[in-house]
């Protein structure tokens, strides 16, 4: 395992140049685009690490499992009546396919899905940025996981397209609270900032049906595990979700801060850094890394 993170992280170590660093919630611009690290957890505890795997970036979307993982355990199948569970083939913040589909988002892995997702949460829990913040730093067994008060104030700021998708849903009855509530903690939730060795620990739960191995937490049932990553593998790269189920075979999530975390059950969770992305928004080396993880290692989901 060492010497194929090690020989995949030499082979692309000066691949930059190729992506663009997200700019348009402007600290995230700042970042520079060589970041790069790789980190993996195994089911029975191991660790592996190289590059920038100790630095902490701006999780943004990965945090869409994190929520609806919390929200999995006290809710029904009426989540679903609120929120689909198919591919939607659009850009993650697309607001046509909304218009068409009657304010019910395609899955809760887009942004609307996911506003939709906090939406219910903060229904259930009023101090839901607490409660998250604890949940994910229990996942990951490290206290040092915050929010980014900066990213978050500047996704707040600038965020219209979100804030428009939210008040869409809301013309079709389908939010609850109110929009610059519900937008404020979504953008708490994108803005948290882990390292990979942190992001591939808070992951290997859904590798471990449901079950974090530090502490033995039945963090959700076995079948929410197995339902949280199949829509991992439909839905977890927005329109470039077939792309990466051909390349890397493993369910898994981007974010715009160039993250990706994927994971292979019953055996590991891998979360990789790199801030350049292409154009659906994933990280161009992260892709990349994985699909030579799974090949060189020989194991996938398939
Ligand atoms: N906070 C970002 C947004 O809503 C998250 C998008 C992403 O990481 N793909 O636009």
């Amino acid at each position: 395992m060492e010497t194929i993170i090690k020989s995949i992280y030499e082979n692309y170590k000066n691949s930059v140049g190729i992506g663009k660093v997200a700019d348009y919630i402007p600290p995230l611009a700042k970042v520079s685009h060589e970041k790069y690290a790789i980190s993996v957890c195994t089911v029975e505890g191991e660790r592996f690490n190289v590059g920038d795997w100790q630095e902490k970036f701006s999780i943004q979307s990965i945090s869409k499992v994190f929520t609806l993982s919390l929200l999995a355990p006290l809710v029904g199948p009426e989540l679903w009546e609120c929120v689909g569970k198919e591919p939607s083939g659009s850009p993650f913040n697309s607001l046509v396919q909304l218009e068409y589909e009657k304010g019910i988002p395609r899955n809760p892995f887009i942004n609307a899905g996911a506003l939709v997702v906090t939406d219910k949460l903060l229904e259930k829990i009023p101090n839901l940025d607490d409660v998250l913040l604890d949940y994910v730093r229990g996942l990951s067994g490290s206290q040092d996981i915050h929010f980014c008060r900066d990213v978050a104030a500047s996704e707040y700021a600038t965020g219209e397209r979100n804030k428009a998708l939210a008040h869409l849903m809301k013309s079709f009855g389908n939010f609850k609270g109110k929009v610059s509530t519900v937008f404020r903690a979504y953008c708490n939730q994108c803005s948290i900032e882990m390292s990979t060795s942190q992001l591939a620990q808070a992951f290997i739960f859904l590798a471990n049906k449901g079950v974090n191995p530090l502490n033995g937490e039945q963090v959700v049932s076995c079948r929410d595990a197995k339902r949280i990553n199949s829509l991992m593998l439909t839905c977890g790269f927005y329109d470039e979700s077939g792309d990466f189920a051909y390349r890397v075979g493993l369910p898994g999530k981007s974010g715009v801060g160039g993250g990706i975390v994927a994971v292979i059950p019953g055996k590991l969770s891998i979360a990789v850094w790199s801030p350049e992305l292409n154009r659906y928004g994933n990280s161009c080396r992260g892709i990349s890394t994985l699909a030579d993880f799974t090949t060189e290692l020989g194991i996938s989901v398939f």
